[in-house]
Parts: C-alpha cells; structure tokens; sequence
C-alpha cells in the first residue's frame, strides 16, 4: 500500500461557522442530504507522490477545471455512514472499518488508487471531532457521512487519472421515516438493469446512480417510490433496489438474500442482518430469487415478509410490487414482525443501547 500511513491532518478551522443559534435550528428539522456541517476533509494523491496534503478546512466548493478528467470519464465512488451521539455522550460508528474496505474494493475495480484504511478513518474521525456540535440528538438521528473520491487530472484522454481528491462531508440527518416506517412499493422494471456480470455494480460509484435514474423516473410514473432491479442477464432474478438490498421472509422462518454475484453491492447493512437473523434462529440462504416465484409466493403465503435494507433508512419494509405484469403485495401489505425485530435489534446496536458482541461499534476516542 502507498505511503500516508503517517500522514498528519493540517487544521484550518471555519472562520465563518454557523452561528449556535442557527445550528440548533437547523439541527431542529434537519431531514436528508439538505444541510451541512462547518468542514471538510481533504486528502490529495498523485502519481509521483502518493497520498499528500491531507487538511480539514472549511467547507467549501472545489475548483475543478472543465478538464477534470471525473466530469467526462465519471472516475468517481463513494462511502455512507452514520456517526451517533449516545445518551452518554460519547460518539460512535457503525463498522466503519468495513466502509473503508469497500472504499478500497470500489477503488480497484475504477483504476482508482487505494486510500489506506487507517487514513479513511481518521479522515472520518477528524471530521466528526472538529464538527462533534453537528449531531443531532434524537431517536433514529445521526450525522451521516459522505467521503468520496474522484479524478481531478486536467487530462482528456481514456485512462486512469494520475491526479484524485479524496474528500468528506458530513450532513445532518433526521428519523428516515418522519411518520413511522412506512412500506414501500416498488417498481420492477423490465427494460432498464442496473449491472450486467462483469460491471460495476458490486463498486459504489456514482455511474451506477447516474444509470439507474431513468429507471426511477419511470417508477415514480408508476406511482412507486422506488425500482427494484431484475438480473441483467435472465431479466428474472431480483438484484437489489440500486441503493438497498433485500430479503425475504417465508412461513417457515428461512430468509433469502440474492447472493454476491458480482452485480449488487455488498451492503453492510445486509452483512450485519444475516448474522442478526441467524443469531434469531433463523435460517438465512444467500440465493438467487425469480420475481415469478414471488408471485407464486405471495400469493400462496409461503412469503410472509419482505424488505429492504441500507445504512440511510437501515430497514425499509415491501410492501408491493407493480410490473406490467401485474401486482404482488407481500402478505398484508404492512410491516412484519421479523422485519420490525431486526430492524430494533440492528438499531439498538447501533446506537449502544444493546450490547455490541460483535465489535461492530467504534467509539470516536
Ligand atoms: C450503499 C448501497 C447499498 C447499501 O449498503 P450499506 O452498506 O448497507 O449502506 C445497497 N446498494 C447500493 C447500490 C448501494 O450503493
């Protein structure tokens, strides 16, 4: 791994930062991805010197030259999680170690170079110490943390960047589900994918989101809040919703999860759940899952539970699924007990009101 290891963060406080008065009002409603903390972290790699210049400064925008080899060839990934302020006061991460695995993973898969695990989290811990006053206090409130990576060569030719800006970002975020969790209706499109084997759907890359847009747009047309994608080869087997991955429940307490082909993304959220459900007792099968058997399942109870997971909204239930050729609704339509155990248990871990037998919780020192 390149150097950086030793690298030191140089301080350069806000001037500026917001006012207490107007944070506490912000931090009040501070919904998703709308609001910002006071600072940044920055981390600069090149070619010929490895990681340099590494600075929590003032958050701001970045000079980009319209050259900037990301705004044509889309070198760019990234990483969410959430830091949280106990009842204690101390502050926590859920397995950031595992995003800086997967920081790394999407990285090679993009001819990106490999920011070292250690300089991520600090990078992260930098971040929440100087903006520690950022975080909200309340049930299923956190600050989520958004580092990224992207090609800042001023080069127009096809090939990996010899220039990158490793950055993050912090932003306030309030209870996903204002009004309890609600069950989602999904959208299986049946000509748009999201990652064909071979591709980057196992890298958290903003290309992934930029392709699945359209896809959206068409779910919400259905009167869907989201699209839930079918494997790119068959166009059969239920891939993942392009920002949570799912599970499903059956009458006979087994869960499935599609396993890791190489065209979903690896969540953490995912990960932690199969352990969870099999301390729970239940049998969890990493399988592929035809959208025709969840009608057949549906409709015969078999399937009693589904739902959806990932860092910002951690569980989401299904409640229905529209295609052209027809709808299923999962048993009732409602959330399910499963589903509602997981989600407490995995919630209360996180935020050490549980005891944490896996290691899964890093305290900010
Ligand atoms: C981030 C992400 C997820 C969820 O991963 P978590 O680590 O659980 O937050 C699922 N699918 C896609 C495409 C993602 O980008």
């Amino acid at each position: 791994m390149t150097g950086g290891d030793r690298l030191d963060f140089e301080l350069h406080p806000n001037a500026n930062p917001v006012p207490a008065a107007e944070r506490s009002a912000l931090l009040s409603s501070p919904g998703f991805g709308r609001i910002f903390t006071d600072h940044m972290v920055t981390i600069r790699w090149a070619e010929s010197k490895g990681w340099y210049d590494a600075r929590v400064e003032a958050r701001a925008p970045i000079p980009l030259d319209p050259a900037a080899a990301v705004l044509h060839y889309a070198q760019e990934i990234f990483e969410g999680l959430k830091a949280y302020q106990g009842s204690d006061g101390s502050v926590t991460m859920f397995r950031p170690d595992a995003n800086a695995r997967r920081f790394r993973e999407s990285a090679r898969r993009m001819a990106m170079p490999e920011l070292p695990d250690e300089l991520f989290l600090r990078s992260l811990e930098e971040l929440v110490r100087v903006d520690r006053e950022w975080i909200p206090q309340g049930a299923e409130t956190s600050l989520y943390l958004r580092p990224f990576m992207f090609a800042s060569e001023v080069f127009l030719g096809v090939r990996p960047a010899m220039e990158y800006l490793y950055c993050a970002i912090a932003s306030p975020a309030g209870a996903y589900f204002a009004g309890g969790v609600k069950p989602l209706t999904l959208w299986a499109s049946e000509h748009y994918t999201r990652a064909a084997p071979g591709g980057t759907g196992a890298a958290k890359c903003g290309g992934n989101y930029a392709a699945s847009l359209a896809s959206q747009a068409e779910a919400i047309e259905h009167g869907c809040d989201q699209v839930i994608f079918l494997d790119a080869v068959e166009r059969k087997y239920i891939d993942e919703l392009g920002g949570m991955n799912v599970f499903f429940v059956f009458d006979d307490g087994s869960i499935v999860t599609p396993p890791l082909t190489g065209s979903i993304l690896p969540g953490i959220t995912r990960d932690a759940l199969i352990t969870l459900a099999r301390e729970k007792g239940h049998e969890v099968r990493e399988e592929q899952y035809a959208l025709a058997q969840w009608r057949e399942d549906a409709a015969s109870g078999r399937l009693r539970e589904a739902f959806a997971c990932g860092t910002a909204a951690v569980i989401t239930p299904i409640g229905v699924v529209r295609s052209p050729a027809g709808e299923i609704v999962v048993a009732d339509g409602s959330t399910g007990a499963v589903t509602q155990g997981l989600r407490d248990t995995l919630v209360a871990i996180q935020r050490g009101d549980a005891p944490d037998p896996h290691g899964w919780v890093r305290r900010l020192a």
